[in-house]
């Protein structure tokens, strides 16, 4: 009998050791789980971090390059892309431009209009007047608006001596573009040749100087629609006239005004041209979006 005790004690002791070891080793299996758990996710975390950090780094590395290349010569795609300009797009395009500036009586009237209308222009500037007010021009500039080139000096005899004098004055206004804005990489790209790029007695040197333009990637740009700003509009309403005969129906316009120092009623007329882009569902655009840079 005391046997009998003595063996169920011993029973007893051996269920509570098996019980406790079971316990123990559950209570290990859960820690273990836990720590598992935990474990997945910071390498997942990790791994996460990675794929982030390397999309991260891809994009810096594009965008550099984008902006290294940004004003590397035109490819042809590029060239044509610009003399394809007037011809109609899905929707309604404006480009407003400007050129003969920068003035310090206009120009600034012109960029705080732009800015409170946000739009973005193309300023077509001379590289006497850059030199003269290269504040003016580096505001051109940092509020997004395009810097084209319209040579240095605006003298016909001069610029139009040689195709070669076409691509001088050029560079030779491209240079004081960049020491205005403080950027020695900068490339005005496309060039508007002083009264246009075809007609008159330089008719055959201007087609000339456009093949020498282009072999050095750089495009040429006239109008399709002018406001008569620089030739004998001299009332808001010749200007507003000239600007509804020459827009029309079109729908992709490229319109030519001045921001040279006596231009104050192309500045006075451009709330009322603004207005009539908007109601008739138009896009302001400068050249940056059809080169795509
Ligand atoms: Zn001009």
């Amino acid at each position: 009998m005391y046997d009998l005790i003595i063996r169920n004690r011993k029973l007893n002791k051996m269920k509570v050791l098996l019980v406790v070891l079971i316990v123990i080793l559950i209570i290990l299996i859960i820690l273990t789980s836990v720590r598992m758990v935990k474990m997945y996710e910071v390498s997942k975390t990790i791994n996460e971090y990675n794929i982030w950090l390397d999309k991260f780094n891809k994009e810096k590395a594009k965008k550099e390059e984008a902006e290294a290349n940004r004003f590397n010569p035109l490819t042809e795609n590029e060239l044509t892309q610009i003399s394809n300009i007037y011809k109609s797009q899905d929707g309604k395009r404006v480009f407003l431009t400007f050129d003969d500036g920068p003035s310090t009586s206009v120009t600034p009237y012109i960029l705080d209009l732009l800015k409170q209308e946000n739009i973005k222009a193309t300023f077509f500037v001379l590289g006497v007047k850059a030199e003269a007010n290269p504040d003016v021009l580096k505001r051109e500039y940092e509020e997004g608006h395009f810097i084209g080139n319209h040579g240095y000096s605006h003298k016909y005899k001069e610029i139009y001596s040689s195709s070669q004098a076409v691509l001088d004055e050029y560079n030779k206004a491209n240079q004081i573009i960049r020491d205005a804005i403080g950027n020695q990489n900068y490339n005005s790209l496309v060039f508007r040749f002083p009264g246009g790029s075809s007609g008159g007695p330089y008719h055959d040197l201007k087609q000339q100087a456009k093949e020498l333009l282009k072999q050095n990637g750089i495009a040429s740009l006239d109008w399709n629609a002018l406001t008569n700003d620089a030739a004998g509009a001299s009332s808001k309403e010749k200007i507003m006239q000239s600007f509804y005969d020459t827009v029309e129906e079109k729908n992709s316009v490229v319109l030519l005004m001045h921001d040279a120092a006596d231009k104050i009623l192309t500045y006075e007329c451009l709330p009322e041209m603004i207005k009539y882009f908007r109601d008739n569902g138009y896009t302001f655009q400068n050249l940056y979006d059809v080169i795509g840079r």
